[in-house]
Formats: C-alpha cells, structure tokens, sequence
C-alpha cells in the first residue's frame, strides 16, 4: 500500500501530468503533420496511429520508472514492494501477461524491473545502514 501511494506521489511531484499532457500533445501534432505530408489515407492514417502509440507508451514508461524509482527510495521496507509484485504478476493471467504484449501496449513497468529497483533500494539501504 505505501508503495502506491509513494508512486502516485512520485508523479504528483515529478509534474509528471503536466509531462504526460506535452507528450502526448507533441505526439499528437507529429502525427497530425506527418499525416498532412503524406497526404494519407486510411491505412497509413491507422498504421502512423499504431506506431506513434507505441512510441507514446514506451516514452510514458519513463514516468513510471521514475515513478517506481520514487517510491522504492521513500519506502520504509522496499521488500513490500517486491512481495506486491510477485503477488500481481501470479495473478496477472490476461492478454497482458504476454511479455511482448506488456512491453508494447502498456506504460507499467513491468513486474521483473520493479523487483529490480526495490532491491536496488535494498542494497542501497544496507549500505547506508552500515
Ligand atoms: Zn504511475
């Protein structure tokens, strides 16, 4: 639970709606010109939209490990964050659970990275600690 809140936090406090608004505003009139120089039609029209989606997510992601990044540093005990996402990943049995699928169609970091940043933050602490 704290590791959510300090992730919602994280974005409050990184202007990171602010950031998720200009990119997507940014992408939005790079696909609006790239459409008009092409003068396209309907399926380069859907194909632009699927790339420049996927660019759209993937550069969101930042956010989120950034986000991640956050939390892990703020939290008390970072191991909550690494039994939280064992749990979600066991329970995450849907169309998204294909790795591939995850990578490119949502702005989550996926589950093995964020184990990985809350025991970054475990080592770290250790070695403060000592
Ligand atoms: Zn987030």
């Amino acid at each position: 639970m704290q590791w959510v809140i300090l992730h919602e936090s994280g974005h409050y406090l990184m202007w990171h709606n602010l950031k998720f608004v200009i990119s997507q505003l940014f992408i939005f009139i790079i696909g609006i010109y790239l459409l008009f120089l092409l003068k396209a039609g309907l399926i380069i029209t859907m194909f632009t939209t699927v790339i420049l989606s996927v660019i759209y997510i993937q550069a969101a992601k930042i956010f989120e490990f950034q986000a991640d990044t956050y939390a892990a540093k703020n939290m008390d005990n970072p191991n909550g964050m690494i039994t939280g996402n064992i749990k979600m990943k066991e329970a995450d049995k849907g169309f998204l659970s294909n790795p591939i699928m995850k990578h490119l169609l949502t702005i989550a970091v996926p589950y093995e990275e964020r184990i990985k940043i809350a025991r970054k933050q475990l080592y770290f602490k250790k070695i403060i600690a000592v």
